[in-house]
C-alpha cells in the first residue's frame, strides 16, 4: 500500500469541529477543501440581493459561514490570518469530485450514523486508492460507519479524533478498526505528530475512545458524589480543580464550555454500546441534566449553565446555579482545611494534603479519584493497550496533570491499594500482579527507558525518534551541573542543554552562574549548546520583583550591575565558540526573548507567544533585545544599498513601545521577532530534538561565530522623526504622559543616540544606551508603580 504524501486535504462539514480542524490544517500549510451542504433555503438577505439556488455564494453559504467565522475566535484557530488563503470552500452537492484530488478526506459531520454512512457512501466513487479518509466522529463506532463500502476504502479509513480547540488541544485519537491498514496508522501517526504537532494515542473502536470514556465517568462519578454528599457547584469546582491537578476550569465550568448537551450525547452513546449494566448505569446522566438541557441551560453557547454571567448596576457578575432549586444564587465560596494546607505547594504534597483528609473536601476528593483509579485500570485492555496510553490521553486532551496511573505512582500505589481493599474494592488481576512485585510502580525508570506496567507486566515506552526528553535524561544521570535554577545536560552527540528551571523561569543571577558554567564546558568538551526547557513557559523573563526591590532600595548601583551581567550573558550566546540554539515555546518574553535572540538559531515552536513587552512595566528591553531587533531589521539590508532605514527602524519601534507579543510561531515571523533561517516546529514535543539537530547541522557545515558588525542608525533626523509621532499620539491622547516617556527613550536607543544619520555603531554602544535608558526608566515612581502593578494582578498598568 502506498499512501501520497499529505498535502492537499478536504474536510467534510464545517460546523464548529471541521473549521477549526481546516484551520489547523491550513496553519501548517496544507491546502484545504472545505465542504458542508447546500442551505435548504434562501435568507433574506440573499434573496433581497437577488440570489438563486444556482449561485455559488448560496450553494456555499455553510461552508463560507464556517470559514468566516474563523476569523471572528478567540484564541485565534489560525496562526496567522494569511492561512485562510489555503482554505478553498464547496458543498456536497458540486464539488464531491473533487475529492480525488485530495490526499486526505476528513468527515466532521453532525454525530449520526447514519448521516455518517450515508456520506461516505457518496464519498467512496470519488475517492482514489492511496488517499486516506477518517472520521472526526466522538465516540461512534468506526467499523459500523463503512459497513457497506468496498474492502480497499474500509483498508484506508480510521479515526482520527481531534479535540476541541483542533489547534489547542494536542491530543488526536488514532482509531483503527479490524480492517485498517496497520501501515495508513503508521504513516497518520508520524504525519500527525510530525506535520500536524499532535500527541497521538492510538485507541481501540470502542464507545467514546480513551479520554471521552474515562473523562465523562469521571464527570459523572463527581456529580453522583457530589449529590451525596450534599456540596454545590462551587464547593466541587474549588476541590476538583488545580488542587486536584486538574484545569482551574474544574468540573462545572468545564462543562459549561464543552455544552451540556454534547455531554449528554457522548454519555448516551456508552449506555447505548456498551453491555454491563453496571457500566451502563454508570454513564446514565443524571435528571437534573436533562432538565436542565430542556430548558437551554447548556452552558457558554447559550449564556447560561452551572454558571450565568449577569451584569448588576454595569457590573458583571457570576451566578452559580442550585441543582435542586434550578435558581441562579451568588456564587459561594468554599474553603476546606485540606484545601487550605495544600495551596502553592507541588502538586504531590497538595494531593497529600487533599486526599488523605478527613474533611469534606478530602473525602470528596478521595472517592471520586479512588472509582477513577478503579475503572481507569478496568478499561486497560479494552479501550487502551498500554496505561501509559489513558495516561496520555487525559493529560493531552483534558488536560490533567497527570494521567490516573502517573497519580497512582505519586501517592503510592499500595497505600492506595491498600486503603481501596480497606474500603471494600476489587482490583483488577492485573493489578493485584503489579502488588507483588517488590517495589510496585506502574512507571519505572531503566537507564535512559521508561517502562510501564500493563496487562502483560513491564513493556518499554518507546518515544518517538524526533522526541527528546531532558527528564529521562536526567534521571538516566546525565545531569552535568546546576543548581536550583538551571542545569547542564548532556544530550548526546556533543551537544550540550542549557536547561532553566526556576520559578516561572524567571532569568536572574543563578541562571547567569550555569550559563557561565555551559561556556566553560563548551570551549573543551562539547560542539554546541541547545537553550530550552520543559517548563510551562520558555521564560517570561527576568526576575521582575528582584529589580523592583533593588529600584525601591534605591539600589542603583546594584540594577546597574544586574543589567551589565545580564547583556554579558546574551553576548556571550552570540560570540560564543561553538554554536548555540534557542528553543523557545510558550511565553517567550522580554528577557526570556533576548535570550533566544542571541542564539545562532532559534527553533520555536508553533505556540510561541514571543515578544518584548517590557514597556508594559515601564522600561525597555536593555539586555540587548533592542538592538537584536533592530538588528533583525536592517541585516537584510546588503551592504552599499542605499536603503531608506527610517521605515525598518520605524516597525521596530512600534513592535517594541506597543509591547508587541505574537500569537504563533509563524506570527513571530511575520513581526520580525524570527529570522528567516529560523525554523518554526509544529510539535513541542520535538523541540529539543530538532533544536540540537539545529547545532549538529551548524557543526557540520563549518561553525564559525558571527563576526562582530557595526549597526548602521538613523541618528538625530530619525530620532526626531519618532518623536513627532509620539507627539502626535500623545496630543490625541492616544497614549499616556508616561508611555510618552519611555517611547522617547526608547525611540533614542533605536536612533543610535545623537549622531548623524547614517553613521555606523558598535555594538557596545548600543548596549551602553540600552542600560542607560533602562536606569534612568527604573528610577521612576511611575514605572516602579507599573512594575508593582504586574507582580500583583499579572496585568499591565496604563499609568
Ligand atoms: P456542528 O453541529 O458544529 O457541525 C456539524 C456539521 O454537519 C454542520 O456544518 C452541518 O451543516 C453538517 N450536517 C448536519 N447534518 C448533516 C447531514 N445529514 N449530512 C451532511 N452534513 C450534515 O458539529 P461539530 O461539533 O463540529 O461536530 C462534528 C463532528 O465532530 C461530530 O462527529 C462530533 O461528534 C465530533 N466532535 C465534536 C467535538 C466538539 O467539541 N464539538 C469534539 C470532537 C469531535
Amino acid at each position: 500500500m502506498r499512501l501520497r504524501r499529505i498535502t492537499r486535504a478536504a474536510v467534510l462539514g464545517a460546523g464548529v469541529m471541521g473549521a477549526g480542524i481546516a484551520a489547523h490544517l491550513a496553519n501548517v500549510g496544507l491546502r484545504v477543501l472545505l465542504m458542508d451542504m447546500v442551505p435548504k433555503a434562501l435568507t433574506d438577505e440573499e434573496q433581497a440581493q437577488g440570489l438563486t439556488f444556482e449561485d455559488r455564494a448560496v450553494r456555499n453559504r455553510l461552508a463560507e459561514a464556517g470559514k468566516a467565522r474563523l476569523l471572528q475566535e478567540s484564541p485565534s484557530p489560525l496562526y496567522t490570518p494569511q492561512a485562510l488563503d489555503l482554505i478553498e470552500t464547496g458543498n456536497f452537492e458540486d464539488d464531491l469530485h473533487r475529492l480525488s484530488e485530495v490526499d486526505w478526506i476528513i468527515e466532521a459531520i453532525v454525530e449520526d450514523l447514519g448521516a455518517k454512512r450515508a456520506l461516505l457512501e457518496r464519498v467512496e466513487p470519488y475517492w482514489r486508492e492511496g488517499t486516506v479518509v477518517s472520521t472526526n466522529t466522538s465516540g461512534i463506532s468506526i467499523a459500523r460507519m463503512v459497513e457497506g463500502r468496498s474492502p480497499a476504502f474500509r483498508r484506508h479509513f480510521l479515526g482520527t479524533h481531534f479535540f476541541n480547540p483542533p489547534r489547542y488541544l494536542p491530543l488526536l485519537e488514532l482509531i483503527p478498526h479490524p480492517e485498517t491498514d496497520p501501515k495508513i496508522v503508521e504513516d497518520m501517526r508520524r504525519f500527525a505528530e510530525v506535520k500536524l504537532g499532535k500527541g497521538v494515542v492510538v485507541a481501540k473502536d470502542t464507545p467514546n475512545f480513551i479520554a471521552n470514556r474515562i473523562g465523562t465517568y469521571g464527570l459523572l462519578v463527581t456529580y453522583r458524589t457530589m449529590e451525596a454528599m450534599g456540596l454545590s457547584v462551587e464547593a466541587v469546582d474549588a476541590i476538583t480543580g488545580e488542587a486536584m491537578g486538574r484545569p482551574k476550569s474544574a468540573t462545572f465550568r468545564t462543562l459549561d464550555v464543552v455544552g451540556l448537551d454534547t455531554f449528554l450525547h457522548v454519555a448516551n452513546n456508552v449506555v447505548a454500546n456498551v453491555s454491563d449494566p453496571d457500566e451502563k448505569a454508570a454513564f446514565r446522566a443524571p435528571d437534573v441534566f436533562r432538565t436542565m438541557v430542556e430548558r437551554g441551560l447548556v452552558g457558554q453557547k447559550r449564556g447560561a449553565g452551572f454558571y450565568k454571567q449577569v451584569r448588576e448596576n454595569g457590573e458583571k457578575k457570576i451566578l452559580a446555579l442550585d441543582l435542586k432549586t434550578l435558581e441562579y444564587r451568588p456564587r459561594q465560596a468554599f474553603s476546606a482545611p485540606s484545601l487550605v494546607a495544600g495551596q502553592g505547594k507541588d502538586l504531590k504534597t497538595r494531593l497529600e494534603r487533599l486526599l488523605f483528609a478527613d474533611d469534606v473536601a478530602g473525602r470528596f476528593a478521595w472517592e471520586v479519584t479512588k472509582k477513577t483509579l478503579l475503572y481507569a485500570a478496568a478499561k486497560v485492555g479494552e479501550i487502551a493497550d498500554s496505561p501509559a496510553d489513558i495516561d496520555r490521553a487525559m493529560k493531552l486532551g483534558f488536560g490533567w496533570s497527570l494521567g490516573p496511573f502517573e497519580l497512582w505512582d505519586l501517592l503510592g500505589v499500595r497505600r492506595v491499594a491498600e486503603r481501596m481493599k480497606k474500603e471494600g474494592e476489587t482490583l483488577p488481576d492485573w493489578v493485584e500482579a503489579l502488588l507483588r512485585e517488590p517495589e510496585p510502580a506502574f512507571y519505572r525508570q531503566e537507564g535512559t527507558e521508561v517502562v510501564v506496567f500493563g496487562r502483560g507486566g513491564y513493556a518499554p515506552i518507546v518515544l518517538p525518534p524526533e522526541a527528546l526528553s531532558l527528564k529521562r535524561l536526567k534521571a538516566a544521570g546525565r545531569t552535568i551541573g546546576g543548581n536550583r535554577s538551571a542545569s547542564l545536560v548532556d544530550l548526546g552527540d556533543g551537544v550540550l542543554a542549557l536547561e532553566f528551571h526556576s520559578k516561572g523561569n524567571a532569568l536572574g543571577t543563578d541562571i547567569v552562574a550555569v550559563a557561565n558554567e555551559a561556556f566553560r564546558l563548551l570551549d573543551d568538551h562539547f560542539d554546541g549548546l541547545v537553550v530550552g526547557n520543559e517548563g510551562k513557559n520558555f521564560s517570561a523573563g527576568a526576575n521582575l520583583m528582584l529589580m523592583l526591590m533593588e529600584a525601591e532600595d534605591e539600589n542603583w548601583d546594584e540594577i546597574d550591575r544586574l543589567v551589565r551581567e545580564f547583556q554579558a550573558f546574551t553576548l556571550r550566546i552570540k560570540y560564543a565558540r561553538r554554536p548555540v540554539v534557542a528553543a523557545p515555546f510558550g511565553m517567550t518574553l522580554g528577557g526570556g526573548y533576548e535570550v533566544a535572540a542571541a542564539a545562532d538559531r532559534i527553533v520555536a515552536a508553533a505556540e510561541t507567544y514571543m515578544g518584548l513587552v517590557e514597556t508594559a512595566v515601564g522600561l525597555i528591553p536593555a539586555g540587548g533585545g533592542t538592538k537584536e531587533f533592530l538588528l533583525r531589521m536592517v541585516e537584510r539590508v546588503p551592504e552599499g544599498v542605499k536603503l531608506d532605514l527610517q521605515p525598518l527602524v520605524n516597525h521596530a519601534f512600534e513592535t517594541i513601545a506597543m509591547a508587541k507579543v505574537s500569537t504563533s510561531g509563524e506570527d513571530a515571523r511575520r513581526l520580525g521577532y524570527l529570522r528567516p533561517t529560523d525554523a518554526v516546529v509544529p510539535n513541542r514535543e520535538h523541540l529539543l530534538a530538532e533544536a540540537k539537530r539545529a547545532v549538529l547541522e551548524l557543526v557540520r557545515t563549518g561553525y564559525t561565530p558571527p563576526a562582530p558588525r557595526k549597526i548602521p542608525v538613523v541618528g538625530e533626523p530619525g530620532y526626531a522623526t519618532m518623536r513627532l509621532g509620539i507627539y502626535q499620539l500623545q496630543n490625541r491622547r492616544a497614549i499616556t504622559d508616561h508611555d510618552a516617556v519611555i517611547a522617547d527613550k526608547l525611540a533614542f536607543v533605536l536612533a543610535g543616540g545623537r549622531v548623524p544619520k547614517g553613521t555606523l555603531v558598535d555594538e557596545q554602544y548600543f548596549l551602553y544606551l540600552e542600560r542607560e535608558a533602562f536606569l534612568s526608566l527604573i528610577g521612576m515612581p511611575k514605572t516602579q508603580a507599573r512594575m508593582a502593578h504586574m507582580l500583583k494582578t499579572g496585568k499591565p498598568l496604563r499609568n
